[in-house]
């Protein structure tokens, strides 16, 4: 039998043939915004404690499948009990969760673009319906009555906030309204919530509130991005629905024990986001002041940015100023875009003084 042709067209599940591998566009530059991760150093404490914590983790024993020790960590961040938390394999795997669990065919997803890429991707993957509501083309802000509109038939609703790529934050006003006057488990991803100012959370709603579920990560504001470990919590019937679907050992030792001293230590992670929220600011004003260029106001650690001719600015970004952040100018909604990371002081100028020389040259 000839192994050239096998026909796998055909062969791979339909839902899932027209799916490419992802690919974020990573490439290695002297400094790289393209990822909203935390690229501060870290301060002593922290950095020490999670080192010890690796450095103390055996290998050749299973993880705990229910990182029962950093669910009571988190828990207790949250003022809930441990049966209200689940932890994933990154906020990635718990959101593929919710959807595998309380999507799929018949029971829509209503989310509000431009938005996160994965609720996309996952919808498609898990064969859920996928409604979308786009925001305001100008401010990116949600469209309250076309969204509580749209969940009322709907399983499912994924709002994000802060909101990445456009920065918004969402009222709490309108996560209130969407479970009081929808049946839809309502999802807020707050993966960037610790860059919002204080009381931006929803997190204290749910406990009175079972339809509610909050995503949050360690891999934005704890600067743990390679961890992989995010979280949800929830009512702890959903927690246990979510418990049950999960891939049992995602979650590995060595992520368990970083994420436990992470989030005991957090407290000496204040000044570090501190510095990435006046950064934003810094940033913000200093790309507004560019000719041609246009800022929206984020809550998180990024900006989006329009900027003409975006991708070859993007290109001459990374080819010419080692320069990498993310381009959106493809997205629907979001032509002639770019989003860029807050980073260090140091990054930010560099950013800065490359972008402002490519304006003048392509102006
Ligand atoms: C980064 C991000 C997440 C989660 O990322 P993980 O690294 O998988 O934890 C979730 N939602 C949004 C909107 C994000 O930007």
């Amino acid at each position: 039998m000839g192994e050239k042709n096998l026909g796998l067209a055909s062969r791979v599940r339909p839902a899932l043939r027209s799916f490419v591998p992802y690919d974020p566009a990573f490439s290695p530059c002297r400094v790289n915004l393209s990822a909203n991760e935390n690229t501060h150093e870290m301060p002593a404490e922290y950095v020490g404690a999670v080192r010890a914590a690796l450095a103390a983790t055996p290998l050749n024993r299973y993880p705990d499948p229910m990182a029962n020790a950093l669910r009571d960590a988190l828990a207790e961040r949250h003022g809930v009990g441990r049966g209200s938390v689940v932890v994933g394999n990154g906020g990635d795997e718990v959101l593929f969760n919710l959807l595998l669990a309380f999507g799929g065919p018949g029971r829509p997803l209503v989310t509000c673009p431009p938005d996160f890429s994965e609720y996309a991707l996952f919808a498609q993957m898990t064969e859920t319906p996928h409604v979308t509501v786009p925001r305001d083309a100008e401010d990116f802000s949600v469209d309250v009555d076309a969204l509580v509109a749209a969940a009322r038939g709907a399983a499912l609703v994924i709002v994000t906030s802060p909101n990445n790529p456009t920065g918004n934050l969402l009222d709490r006003a309108l996560v209130e309204r969407l479970l009081d006057e929808t049946d839809a488990l309502v999802l807020v991803d707050e993966a960037y919530v610790e860059f919002a100012p204080p009381g931006s959370s929803v997190v204290d709603l749910v406990a009175a509130r079972p339809r509610l579920v909050v995503l949050r990560t360690l891999s934005k504001a704890f600067g743990m991005a390679g961890v992989r470990a995010g979280y949800l919590v929830a009512d702890p019937a959903v927690v246990d629905v979510l418990a049950s679907v999960r891939q049992i050992y995602s979650v590995d030792v060595l992520a368990q024990a970083a994420a436990l001293a992470a989030v005991t230590h957090r407290d000496a992670l204040a000044p570090v986001v501190a510095d990435v929220t006046s950064e934003r600011e810094r940033l913000s004003a200093g790309l507004a002041a560019l000719p041609g260029v246009r800022v929206w106001p984020s809550a998180g650690n990024f900006v989006l940015v329009r900027v003409p001719g975006a991708h070859r600015v993007w290109e001459r970004l990374r080819d010419e100023h080692s320069v990498l952040v993310r381009d959106f100018s493809s997205t629907p909604g979001l032509g002639d875009c770019l989003r860029i990371s807050v980073g260090t002081r140091g990054e930010n100028d560099v950013l800065l003084d490359a972008l402002a020389t490519l304006t003048r040259e392509e102006a």
